[in-house]
């Protein structure tokens, strides 16, 4: 097919603006003197998405890796998923300085972001951000660092993430903000426990990490992996799996607040969901790490055919009528 220019365009290559992004620009362009794009001349390209990805020890530098999470900075699943990685690439940790679990996908932009330089208690620096995952994984891929990177790493998270929890998750919305970046990520999240063991999740991280920069990942994929809370003698191994479904039990608690007036709180106990072979769910209850591959083209392949067949003539008023 060709455009009205007559020139066969790969829309790919030169994404088109829509009226929206256009009015957008072309406000920047009218600033007598446009502030610059946060920082978009730094902006790096990561190294393997695209191309075919090599084995770990074939890489002629060791490849960065980003570090982040949505339970904050001070999490010790975030540094036990630093220290799985320490040995593969080069490790960087940006972090939400506080927990964001549940925050989903969202993005700070109404209000300015402040980063802090922070100890972590491996004795190495990192960065807080006090925002979202998805906020610093942004700030990473739009020039605070004067390097791309190669993969993102988000988690250890402290409970699972599986089915559709992955829309509430800001565990997975951070590896989802590095794929729109154009980086390969995986998400990792544990089932809660009382004192977890980051042992068995750690050593799925690292091989999670090692097959992604070994095979990489296509544009618009990530994975999500999800460990059972089991010690890692009764695991019984990794499963490639579906997303699954939940089950949640939320009640809205409503209590008087010292003043006398009603709040509500969303409670009621933890989510259960439908142990269907294939799913992530069913592997984590048998004991198995749930590997699942997710795509960020989230269009409804069977919707789509059958809107297709609906009857889409819309009703408009007759030319002329309505105007005096
Ligand atoms: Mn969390």
């Amino acid at each position: 097919m060709s455009t009205e220019g007559g020139q066969d365009r790969d829309p790919e290559a030169t994404p088109d603006l829509t009226r929206e992004r256009a009015r957008t620009e072309r406000r920047d362009l009218d600033k007598e003197r446009g502030e610059p794009l946060a920082a978009a001349g730094l902006r790096r390209a990561s190294r393997s998405l695209r191309t075919r990805g090599r084995a770990v020890g074939d890489w002629s530098s060791p490849p960065w890796i980003l570090v982040t999470n949505d339970d904050g900075i001070e999490s010790r699943g975030l540094l036990a998923l630093k220290a799985a990685l320490d040995p593969i690439g080069r490790t960087v940790v940006v972090a939400p300085e506080t927990n964001q679990s549940a925050v989903g996908h969202q993005k700070t932009l109404m209000r300015p972001l402040r980063v802090r330089e922070r100890r972590l208690a491996d004795g190495s620096l990192g960065w807080s951000v006090d925002g979202s995952p998805t906020d610093a994984v942004s700030l990473a891929f739009l020039g605070f660092f004067d390097h791309g990177f190669d993969l993102v790493a988000s988690g250890i998270n402290y409970g699972a993430n599986l089915g559709d929890d992955i829309t509430y998750s800001g565990t997975v919305s951070a590896a989802m903000e590095a794929v729109i970046n154009g980086c390969p990520a995986f998400a990792i999240s544990q089932e809660y426990y009382e004192h977890p063991d980051f042992t068995l999740a750690a050593a799925a991280a690292r091989l999670v990490a090692r097959n992604i920069l070994e095979h990489g990942l296509a544009r618009g994929e990530l994975i999500n992996v999800n460990v059972p809370a089991v010690r890692p003698e009764e695991c019984e191994g990794i499963e490639v799996t579906r997303l699954g479904r939940r089950i949640y039990q939320d009640e809205l608690v409503q209590r008087l607040d010292p003043r006398g007036i009603p709040y509500y709180w969303i409670g009621g106990p933890p989510p259960s969901g439908l142990a269907v072979p294939g799913t992530d769910f069913h592997a984590v209850v048998n004991r198995r790490i749930a590997v699942t591959p997710i795509h960020l083209d989230l269009t409804g392949r069977r919707l789509l055919r059958r809107l297709k067949t609906w009857d889409w003539t819309l009703e408009l008023p007759e030319k002329g009528s309505g105007s005096a």
